[in-house]
């Protein structure tokens, strides 16, 4: 890459010369050509009226239309596929085989909206039918279903450079919406942003849409990134990051004359709950099973398992000395930036000093050692865990908390106490499940995914998917970030009264042109 980084407003690159910066390999420290540039706050303007003009078309594109775009991104992502490979993987410090994997789930999902919106019941089409004669009032003639809200504004995720950034998906599921998008780049991998959003422009212009369906910003998140969030012509906002930065820009979106919805993923520590029956297998299988989920992607996964609950005793203790010799012998591992290598620093560091908290395995890693960081274990009793709010908190990174539990009062209260999560797992036999059916009913209200005898690491890409949960697993419980779910953050309901025919969206009109699944007078059919 040798051009200046420059954002991408409609089909025109920004002239913008303030806020330079590079993309840092974290591997060794380098700082990576080319230098980037912020967009001006005159391009933001533009970027948002191009998008707003690009809706007025988009929101009308059929299904096909739609589906024929997603699908050209992703195959301009897979055309292009080394030269991210190369890129990302020296931006980000993630290796080539990860890489490939979060490229192939990228394009996965982009065809997987494609074929929903290609089928196109998605939009949830329901008609009551008038009847005129009804006394002691006549009855009418009532037909709603989702439609697009308008451009939306994605903040690309410094975790997932391909799935949950540029072309991710919330991007993948506002176009497929019928929403123009305009994303704010993440700073930490730009030159993987900018070959994505090049993919975007080129399916754009093969497509014959209009300029400004997509448009890639690079600047700071405080000044760049909140303009584009306060401005009228944006509808919703999707986000994954900390939760600092969701909560500031749901307070500008909030403080808006028009509040508008933000979609921010936040924080989890994803809870998991070993019960009695989980310790009579394999005991090295299910050590070794925690450790790879708590170190994968060098815990940089926002299902990491952070908070593991157990009962102690000479078995579960056992594997307990199992698991944090597997984190001991685990190689340190780099993380994506120096902030966030920073920010885990300081959780370890600050998690040292609390009351009644062990530190069983914390291993040096000074400033020196760059990005790489090793795993750590700490312990707590938990009624000291009750005591700090703080131990529930989310450290993100190679960081594991073992709770010891005793009884079935501590273990109802510590889920209790839980904060809104996105999975929560519980380990056990048939036995133990239904033995625990408070506990379960507890998870299943703080978290978006109940999972049995499984780590919270790996989110499958499908239909039914939940990657979600209440407050602040995500800023709105109701919806989830991954999986075909995902596009209905992005539209609002519409109801035509004693609309003509003419005057109907193709998925309303009585003879079903599109031959979609819709409610009809209370009942389903094609
Ligand atoms: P981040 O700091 O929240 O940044 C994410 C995006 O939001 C960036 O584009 C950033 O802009 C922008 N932003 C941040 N604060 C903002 C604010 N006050 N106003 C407007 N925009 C703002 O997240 P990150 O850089 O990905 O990682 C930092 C920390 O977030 C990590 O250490 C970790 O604790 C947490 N994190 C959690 C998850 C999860 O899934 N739970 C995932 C990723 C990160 P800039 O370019 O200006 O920074």
């Amino acid at each position: 890459m040798t051009q200046p980084g420059l954002s991408f407003i409609g089909y025109q690159r920004s002239t913008g010369k303030d806020h330079a910066f590079q993309a840092i390999n974290p591997s060794t420290g380098d700082s990576l050509e080319p230098t980037f540039f912020a967009a001006t706050p005159a391009e933001v303007e533009r970027a948002a009226q191009l998008a707003h003009r690009a809706f007025l078309n988009y929101k009308n594109a059929s299904g096909a239309k739609k589906a024929a775009f997603l699908r050209s991104i992703a195959d301009n992502i897979d055309s292009k596929l080394d030269t991210i490979v190369e890129r990302a993987t020296a931006e980000t410090g993630l290796p080539e085989m990860r890489i490939k994997g979060e490229t192939a789930r990228t394009t996965g999902q982009l065809r997987l909206f494609a074929s929903l919106v290609e089928e196109g019941s998605w939009v949830n089409a329901r008609i009551d039918t008038a009847l005129p004669d009804r006394q002691p009032l006549p009855k009418p003639d009532v037909r709603c279903m989702l439609r697009p809200m308008g451009p939306v504004v994605v903040f690309g995720a410094s975790n997932f450079p391909m799935a949950f950034s540029v072309a991710g998906g919330d991007t993948a599921s506002a176009l497929a919406a019928g929403c123009p998008v305009i994303v704010k780049a993440h700073h930490s991998h730009p030159g993987t942003a900018s070959i994505v959003a090049e993919a975007i422009l080129e399916a754009a212009r093969g497509q014959g849409l209009p300029e400004g369906i997509f448009s890639m910003v690079f600047g700071p998140g405080r000044s760049i990134g909140q303009a584009l969030v306060a401005h009228p012509l944006v509808k919703a906002v999707g986000f994954t990051g900390s939760r600092a930065g969701g909560q500031a820009l749901m307070k500008v979106a909030f403080e808006r004359e028009v509040p508008i919805p933000v979609y921010a993923e936040m924080s989890s520590v994803n809870p998991v709950f070993l019960l009695p029956g989980a310790f009579q297998g394999d005991l090295d299988a299910l050590a070794q099973g925690l450790f790879g989920s708590a170190t994968l992607g060098v815990g940089q996964f926002c299902t990491n398992p952070g908070l593991v609950f157990f009962e102690p005793n000479a078995t579960t203790l056992l594997w307990a000395d199992k698991f944090k010799a597997a984190m001991a012998a685990g190689d340190s591992g780099i993380m994506l930036n120096p902030g966030i290598r920073d920010a885990y620093a300081e959780g370890v560091e600050s998690r040292r000093g609390v009351d009644g908290v062990e530190a069983s395995i914390v291993p040096a890693f000074p400033k020196e050692s760059g990005c790489a960081v090793p795993p750590t274990v700490f312990e707590v009793k938990a009624e000291d865990f009750l005591k700090q709010e703080t131990l529930a908190e989310e450290i993100f990174g190679p960081e594991t908390l073992l709770v010891h539990t005793r009884g079935e009062t501590d273990l109802l209260q510590v889920a209790e106490n839980l904060e809104g999560q996105l999975t929560a797992s519980v380990f056990g036999s048939e036995q133990d499940f239904a033995n625990n059916t408070e506990l379960i009913s507890i998870l299943e209200r703080k978290a978006g995914r109940v999972i049995f005898n499984g780590f919270p690491t790996g989110v499958e890409v499908c239909h039914s998917m939940v990657h979600g949960g209440p407050y602040p697993a995500l800023s709105d419980g109701r919806s989830t970030s991954v999986g075909t779910f995902a596009i209905e953050r992005f539209c609002r309901l519409v109801a035509f009264q004693n609309a003509p025919e003419a005057f109907l969206p193709d998925e309303l009109r009585s003879a079903n042109p599109l031959d979609i699944q819709r409610l009809v007078n209370g009942e389903y059919s094609k």
